[in-house]
């Protein structure tokens, strides 16, 4: 016997629907996690399957990614099942798309030393945001039991992606949300946030990923966006 889905507003869309549960960040990056310890939020069917092949890139370059300190197990263990997803047979293109995107780059240790070439992906940091930007409006509504609601939009970008023209709001932010508390779930996934008290719906937000890749992220108007 199936159980019917709960009907509800989605989290995304705004539109009352029968709901799933769409899992903040997404599932495969947490394979050994016990389910309870991961975020959901309510969101319509339409959305969560929209979500799918974003979330496939986001994970597979994620976990590609070379860790900045030292090997890191879960990002090891994670790429090695993103490799294992790239040899499927169905995966021809997806394979394709991320060798023809693979060059070696110079390494420069964190002192600015010289430190040989590696394989890096050159990775869609756009395409990465969009997952980001996702993950920051699920969590606006597990942490404030809210919706974001329209005309405010999360946006974020990488941390890689900022040049020294842009630094300078980049720092401004980091220097509100960098003391926040920090949620972790296992060595995986931390976030930290700031609500903005003048603006309700305005607020900063940092996601790292497997300690490697960072993103900073905001909740505004879609016209005060300045990324
Ligand atoms: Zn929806």
């Amino acid at each position: 016997m199936s159980r019917r889905a709960k009907t509800g507003t989605c989290t995304y869309c705004h539109q009352h629907r029968p709901l799933t549960r769409d899992h903040i960040p997404p599932r495969s990056l947490f394979p050994k996690i016990p389910p309870d310890k991961l975020i959901t939020v309510p969101a319509c069917k339409p959305c969560n399957e929209g979500f799918q092949k974003d979330d496939d890139y986001f994970w597979l370059n994620i976990s590609l990614r070379e860790p900045h300190h030292g090997d890191h197990e879960h990002a090891t263990d994670a790429a090695q099942r993103a490799l294992q997803h790239l040899n499927r047979p169905a995966a021809t293109g997806a394979r394709q798309a991320l060798l023809d995107n693979t060059e070696r780059t110079p390494v420069y240790t964190t002192m600015g030393l010289y430190a040989g070439t590696r394989l890096a992906y050159n990775t869609d940091l756009d395409r990465l945001s969009k997952t980001a930007n996702r993950i920051i409006t699920g969590l606006y509504y597990h942490t404030t039991k809210k919706r974001l609601q329209p005309p405010y939009t999360a946006k974020s970008r990488a941390l890689d992606g900022f040049t020294t023209d842009d630094n300078h709001d980049l720092q401004t932010l980091l220097s509100i949300v960098n003391p926040q508390p920090i949620t972790t779930i296992g060595d995986i996934f931390a976030y930290q946030y700031h609500l903005l008290t003048d603006d309700l719906q305005a607020s900063i937000w940092l996601l790292t990923f497997y300690q490697t890749t960072t993103f900073i992220g905001t909740t505004l108007k879609q016209q005060d966006h300045t990324w």
